[in-house]
């Protein structure tokens, strides 16, 4: 307790001389708004809103309007009494992928989300806004929280961490928490092991490697009642501490955890600006979900590019950049025609400007064959985003697109350099 207080005071004596709108609006615990997010592709809801006192806050002090936007959610937040926006957050979940699917189409379903700012000062009204993939805004929720009279569960710590990579102090570092899912007591050695390799997956992929001041990685060591995670479709349920299970949403290799409650509860436990959750199993599988969580099976063979791959999604904010060769296009609707997409990784030329053109070579043509010639080089690529065609890609062969470990191409490489920009509160361009 002693020492996270001399963590807050830390972050209190630096960010006054950082952020003085941060010091105006906010205190530096965490809120954490917690509610369910239901339906279908019909309608959907957001219901049971609770609030929670997360502890220490360690994301941005500067950053305040989140300047990427690149999910399908905004939080909003503003001062009661002058009605300024102090502060915005987009994010993505497991709902809007949910309604794309054929179960989605018609039946509803609950899915728990969560949400993370700084602890307001005064009375605030928020929003959390839903965003199509043509960018159309629906305020899904609308809501006050008197940081004096709102009912806030407190903060109550559980878990120990470990130290696995240290860059610098957390209110200036992106800080990624890896929690094990489905490790035992008994699994204690294998579970300290498996997380410093992770460690090393991530560290040792480009763009970490050459940023290691502003990155830190540390693990939970937290323990589950049984060993290894869930997987229907092999009839193995067992009880763990998030409830990480592969078939999500119907979707073999999709391993993601039921209990995002908890997940985000636990994560108080350390600093943490984005989660990768390790589950036991041996089997390929994983997913990414953006300024929300990652998740990656343990033992499998590709483990090292399915972790930092999937983290591509959930901190870069990165679009797939594959297509079904067959042409058989996943979802026309994904990236309608006219519509620039928000993911930095990909474009329908209709707003290249915004994306990687300042890293284009002149000569090189758009689009740009797919060629031994164009070959390691920045170009337009037809193909990405799950369609063949009217989507473009930077690279030929980026690890958001084929199975290679620290492979992202340079495009993706400076999307995440920027997003450590926001969280070391250095200037984003
Ligand atoms: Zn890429």
């Amino acid at each position: 307790m002693k020492k996270l207080f001399l963590l807050c005071f830390g972050v209190f004596l630096l960010c006054n001389l950082q952020g003085q709108d941060f010091d105006k609006y906010f205190t530096h615990n965490t809120l954490r708004i917690n509610y369910i997010h239901s339906g279908s592709a019909l309608s959907e809801q957001i219901s049971r809103v609770e609030f929670h006192n997360g502890g220490c806050w360690y994301g941005t002090t500067t950053h305040l309007i989140d300047p990427f936007n690149y999910g399908e959610l905004l939080l909003e937040a503003f001062d009661a009494t002058t009605g300024e926006r102090i502060f915005t957050r987009s994010y993505s979940c497991l709902f809007s992928e949910y309604v794309n699917t054929f179960t989605g189409q018609k039946e509803s379903a609950d899915f728990e989300e969560c949400i993370n700012m700084p602890m307001p000062k005064n009375p605030i009204k928020f929003s959390i806004v839903s965003y199509d993939r043509k960018r159309n805004a629906t305020t899904l929720y609308t809501g006050n929280y008197d940081p004096q009279n709102t009912k806030t569960e407190p903060y109550v710590k559980e878990f120990g961490t470990i130290d696995l990579h240290i860059g610098g102090k957390s209110e200036n570092c992106l800080d990624i928490l890896f929690i094990p899912d489905g490790y035992t007591q008994a699994d204690k050695k294998v579970l300290i092991k498996d997380m410093k390799r992770f460690a090393k997956y991530v560290m040792e992929c480009s763009p970490y490697k050459e940023n290691k001041g502003r990155v830190n990685i540390r693990a939970l060591l937290a323990y589950s009642p049984e060993h290894g995670v869930s997987d229907p479709n092999e009839n193995i349920k067992h009880n763990t501490l998030l409830n990480s299970s592969f078939n999500t949403i119907g979707s073999d290799r999709y391993l993601m955890c039921e209990n995002v409650w908890r997940m985000f509860e636990v994560a108080d436990d350390a600093p943490c600006d984005a989660i990768l959750v390790i589950g036991k199993s041996d089997k390929y599988g994983g997913g990414g979900i953006y300024n929300f969580y990652a998740e990656v099976s343990s033992d499998d063979t590709y483990s090292n590019f399915v972790a930092t791959h999937e983290m591509g999604h959930s901190i870069g904010g990165l679009a797939d950049e594959y297509h079904y060769t067959d042409g058989t296009d996943l979802d026309s609707g994904f990236f309608p025609e006219g519509v620039e997409p928000v993911e930095p990784n990909v474009t329908t030329l209709v707003d290249f400007n915004s994306k990687w053109k300042d890293m284009l070579d002149e000569k090189t043509p758009v689009p740009t064959p797919v060629t031994e010639e164009y070959k390691n080089t920045v170009g337009v690529y037809e193909g990405g985003g799950y369609v063949t065609h009217g989507v473009y890609r930077p690279w030929q062969d980026c690890s958001m697109n084929i199975i290679k470990y620290n492979g992202f191409c340079p495009v993706c490489q400076r999307a995440i350099v920027e997003v450590f920009h926001y969280y070391t509160n250095e200037k984003i361009k």
